[in-house]
């Protein structure tokens, strides 16, 4: 199996090197050349097996330059019982709301909480492996610009891997004080943790900077490092992500609740459009899904996209209480462009040379005819996000958090306008306790909240009885390793001086 980018079908390339390399030298994105087809056989084995025999399975379908034992050996070490409280990290919580079915695949039981642990737990294994076979005896040195989930994911999932260093910038203002203290007390020999002065975009900007500033390449070079990316457009971070999908389906038919064959829809709550492409690419290797409802917040560029053709971000920005799908550009739509336009690197590479340029982009015919059949674009704002946790609640006692929210009242939406039954998968991606404050004023309207963020976590407790994650739990007593603030422009120096190499 081989991989080539979105913007050059001639850019061809192993899966190992697609790991290492992060993203094409053209820009673009590298894609499998075609999608494995699971036959009868492989389904039986995957009904039969538990989450980490699934993901095997589904990992050797696309890592041909891996061997069995190197695929194990990822697996086993990333989805422990102890990392994700039990032999199932995505386990599906079934639940109603009035009167419609929810099957909540909660993706959230690992380190931090959030479901880019799914991805970022193993995304280490793979890239030290990936990078054993295409530079070997080089360190890895990854550089993280977060808005928070990512961050912390990363960290957890680097800390102490041997061949890799880590480090995270974030921006002193733009994250929770939930967020900071999590990146803050990050342990691991490995690991930098840095805040910058500035925001998101100019810590952004600063990692991509040094990303292709030739001197620092060399540098790395010289003392046998090289950069690498755990961000969401690496395919190593994209592939575990198709294994709760397939995952979730073994799951639905072993309970009786649909059959072999059956189709579902899934229910995704969207940002960079990592997650529910992962579903697509589940659904192209032949699992049964009929519709991708793709969820957004006020930041609802895909919503229109999906409705128009037409992708516009040059629009207002929202600050929303689901932080994680604050997002106008959503990267990983490039892959679902590339497959739906009959894999045509020329189209793609217009389209986004359209979206730097003009922030905007408009497809085919036949693309927006497909898109049309396959997906429902919908969105919700804070208050119909909130109103929705509390209803879920009061009704169920279900606590969700504020992404899954959107998610779940995206999905009535849905379930109104086309009297859709089919049974749904509806993702969720975080635990309640990371949003303990919007969570809190969710639950309890109009209650005065506690100042502090560990007490709002308790006061949540109280009401809900519902257990507090364990990471989050053990965060209060955690001391403080990392208190670097960085003006933007002095990142470069910091990473270097990190490294020992300035
Ligand atoms: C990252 C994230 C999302 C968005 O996922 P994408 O793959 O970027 O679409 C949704 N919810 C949470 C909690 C996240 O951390």
């Amino acid at each position: 199996m081989l991989y080539n980018s979105t913007q050059n079908v001639g850019e061809v390339v192993s899966s190992a090197q697609a790991i290492a390399q992060g993203i094409s030298k053209d820009g673009g994105l590298f894609v499998p050349q075609e999608f494995p087809k699971l036959s009868e056989a492989d389904f039986q084995a995957l009904l039969n097996s538990d989450y980490k025999g699934r993901a095997k399975l589904i990992f050797s379908a696309f890592l041909t330059d891996f061997s069995a034992e190197e695929i194990s050996d990822c697996v086993e070490k990333a989805y422990t019982a102890e990392k994700f409280g039990g032999d199932n990290p995505a386990p599906l919580a079934c639940t109603t709301l009035d009167g419609n079915e929810l099957n909540i695949l909660e993706l959230w039981h690992g380190p931090t909480c959030a479901f880019k642990d799914m991805a970022l737990q193993i995304l280490p294994h793979l890239l030290t492996k990936s990078l054993k076979k295409t530079y070997d005896g080089k360190d890895a040195v990854i550089l993280v610009a977060t808005s928070g989930d990512t961050g912390k994911a990363a960290l957890e999932g680097f800390k102490d891997v041997d061949h890799t260093k880590i480090i995270v910038f974030y921006p002193v203002n733009g994250v929770s004080p939930m967020q900071k203290h999590q990146m803050n007390t990050q342990e691991g020999e490995n690991v930098k943790v840095c805040a910058i002065r500035g925001n998101f975009d100019d810590a952004q900007t600063g990692v991509k900077k040094i990303f292709t500033t030739p001197e620092v390449s060399e540098k790395l070079a010289e003392n046998n490092m090289l950069f690498s990316s755990a961000n969401s457009i690496n395919w190593g971070r994209l592939l575990p992500q198709i294994v709760y999908y397939v995952s979730a389906y073994c799951d639905l038919v072993n309970s009786g609740k649909i059959s072999f064959g059956d189709k579902i829809n899934v229910v995704v709550p969207t940002g960079n459009f990592g997650n529910i492409l992962a579903s697509y690419y589940a659904c192209l290797m032949g699992l049964p899904i009929a519709k991708f409802i793709c969820a957004s917040n006020s930041n609802n560029v895909l919503t229109d996209f999906i409705n128009t053709g037409i992708y516009d971000k040059n629009r207002q920005f929202y600050t929303t209480m689901s932080p994680s799908m604050d997002i106008l550009v959503s990267s990983n739509l490039e892959r679902l462009l590339y497959k739906l336009s009959g894999n045509n690197d020329k189209l793609t590479r217009e389209w986004m040379n359209a979206l730097k340029t003009e922030g905007k982009y408009e497809v085919t015919d036949e693309v927006k005819a497909v898109i049309k059949e396959k997906f429902f674009g919908g969105y919700c704002d804070d208050s119909a996000t909130q109103a929705t946790i509390k209803k879920l609640f009061d009704q169920e006692g279900y606590l969700c958090d504020t992404h899954t929210a959107v998610a779940v009242k995206v999905y009535e939406q849905y379930v109104e306008e086309t009297g859709d039954k089919t049974v749904s998968v509806i993702a969720s991606t975080a635990s309640p306790y990371k949003f303990s404050k919007s969570v809190l004023e969710a639950v309890a309207p109009g209650e005065t909240l506690p100042e502090n963020e560990f007490d709002m976590v308790d006061r949540l407790n109280e009401l809900t009885n519902k257990p507090v994650p364990a990471p989050l739990a053990g965060l209060k007593n955690k001391p403080v390793r990392f208190s670097d603030v960085t003006e933007a422009n002095e990142m470069q120096n910091y990473v270097l001086s990190a490294l020992g190499i300035d």
